[in-house]
């Protein structure tokens, strides 16, 4: 062996011994490492407290439903130390987001913190609501019309400025969505038709009434159709009217739209009889009852005209029909049957023109049936005077004491007022009533009823017929040649 031979055998094993030594250091520390972690682990496993949440860690909630803690529990050591835990966060479960519940516990200066994730979501589509119809007919010729939409969510509240409104093919589409990317969509369908008849309005009404010798001239009339607007140029009008012959004509308006959609509309005209009104008879009384007739009253008044030789007014109303004989009685002794009213209902009978007339016909009608023929005497409930119809037509006594004359009726009221329906609370003050207000001088036209149980006047008649007949009076019946006693009009 060589000295060199020996050098390289000497470094051989130095080297050998140097990786040794390397692999038991790097043996150390892992050995100390384990211990660590061992000595961590224990001490975590007996002297750290713990925190178990029930439930989940990460929640997710509706909105508009309630947060319910799920529950947790502490130990430490094996102890139950639950009492020990105090919580951090709320949740807003009116808004929306990631809310942190905070479970904090501590012994032996060791804190120990749980965190659990609550989620307000919003899920729910906004709801979006159309006005109109769903499937809306539009004129060939027009645009459509947006009828109106509202949108409403859940959890932004109001919408309808967010909704985007979109058109293709005649389809409508409303979409929007909320602030959670919740979407909402509905749609309107368009018809392209026209099926709607165009419409004919007369001027001056459906009963159109002029006097005899007239001269008629049509009032007019329009047309206008849905699509194609004013049709009047296209109205034929056919029939015609003799205004010499008093009687009821009548005359046919009719139109088509472009589609074939027709009309035709009639009007009646009435020609009636022209009024005639004479000069007053001086010194006439009138007697006129009003409101019957009565049971109680009527047959007794009855029998003091006929003593008495005397012919009067009734100007009755709807009565039950076991009545009905004392108009024919009335009527059968000579005396005047006139029209007062069906109902005596003011907010009825002034509703409106039609109501009036309505109202009229009946009570007329009624009367036609009991005696065989149609009175044109009338006096309006109230009197032509009347103010308590302006609580339900404004004007309408304006319009009704004209319109009665144009359908060939005559109205009276009075200018001597017994006032038996007012303050007289006795016969002699009846009695005063009347016979002072009398005059020579004109026609007098007296108010009186013969309603239930008036005895009052039932019991002046006599001593005022008396006072007449002593004073030159005269006592007629109205009747169409009588000349008319009207107050002005206040409504
Ligand atoms: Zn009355």
């Amino acid at each position: 062996m060589s000295s060199n031979d020996n050098c390289i055998e000497e470094n051989k094993k130095t080297f050998k011994k140097k990786i040794k030594l390397k692999y038991k250091s790097i043996s150390i520390i892992g050995i100390v490492f384990i211990a660590f972690l061992v000595f961590f682990s224990l001490f975590y496993m007996f002297f750290v407290p713990k925190i178990t949440l029930d439930g989940k860690t990460y929640l997710k909630i509706e909105y508009g439903e309630s947060f319910n803690e799920p529950g947790y529990s502490a130990s430490y050591l094996g102890k139950d130390i639950t009492d020990k835990v105090w919580i951090n966060g709320k949740v807003d479960t009116t808004k929306v987001g990631i809310y942190d519940i905070k479970y904090k516990v501590r012994k032996n200066k060791i804190t120990t913190t749980k965190t659990r994730k609550v989620e307000i979501v919003d899920t729910v589509k906004p709801v979006i609501t159309l006005s109109g119809e769903k499937n809306v007919n539009v004129c060939p010729t027009y645009d459509f019309e947006e009828s109106g939409y509202n949108a409403f969510d859940n959890y932004d509240g109001n919408l309808t400025d967010k909704v985007k409104v979109d058109i293709k093919d005649d389809i409508v589409t409303y979409t929007v969505s909320d602030s959670s990317g919740n979407k909402a969509t509905i749609t309107r369908k368009i018809n392209r038709v026209d099926n709607e008849a165009p419409i004919i309005t007369l001027k001056g009404g459906d009963n159109y009434y002029i006097t005899e010798k007239a001269e008629y001239s049509d009032p007019g009339y329009t047309a206008s159709d849905n699509c194609e607007g004013d049709l009047t140029e296209k109205v034929k009008v056919s029939g015609e009217v003799d205004s010499n012959v008093a009687g009821k004509y009548y005359i046919d308006y009719s139109v088509s739209d472009s589609k074939g959609n027709s009309t035709k509309v009639t009007r009646t005209v009435i020609v009636s009889k022209e009024i005639q009104t004479s000069s007053p008879i001086k010194g006439a009384i009138y007697l006129t009852f009003d409101d019957g007739p009565s049971s109680t009253v009527t047959s007794k008044l009855l029998d003091i005209l006929k003593e008495k030789n005397v012919k009067a007014t009734f100007f009755v109303i709807n009565h039950s029909s076991n009545l009905d004989y004392l108009i024919k009685r009335e009527y059968d002794e000579g005396h005047t049957v006139a029209l007062h009213s069906y109902s005596h209902n003011y907010s009825n009978v002034y509703s409106s023109v039609d109501s009036y007339f309505n109202d009229l016909n009946q009570i007329s009608d009624k009367v036609e049936k009991i005696t065989g023929m149609k009175s044109n005497i009338i006096r309006f409930p109230g009197g032509g005077s009347n103010t308590v119809s302006r609580n339900y037509s404004k004007g309408i006594m304006s319009i009704l004491t004209k319109e009665v004359l144009n359908r060939g009726y005559h109205y009276f009221d009075w200018n001597v007022s017994s006032n038996d329906a007012g303050g007289a609370k006795t016969s002699e003050e009846v009695y005063n009533n009347v016979v002072k207000n009398l005059s020579k001088n004109r026609a007098n036209v007296v108010l009186m009823h013969d309603f239930e149980n008036n005895y009052k006047t039932l019991n002046a008649i006599s001593d005022i017929i008396d006072y007449g007949k002593e004073n030159g009076y005269q006592f007629l019946a109205i009747d169409m040649s009588t000349s008319m006693v009207r107050h002005s009009v206040n409504n």
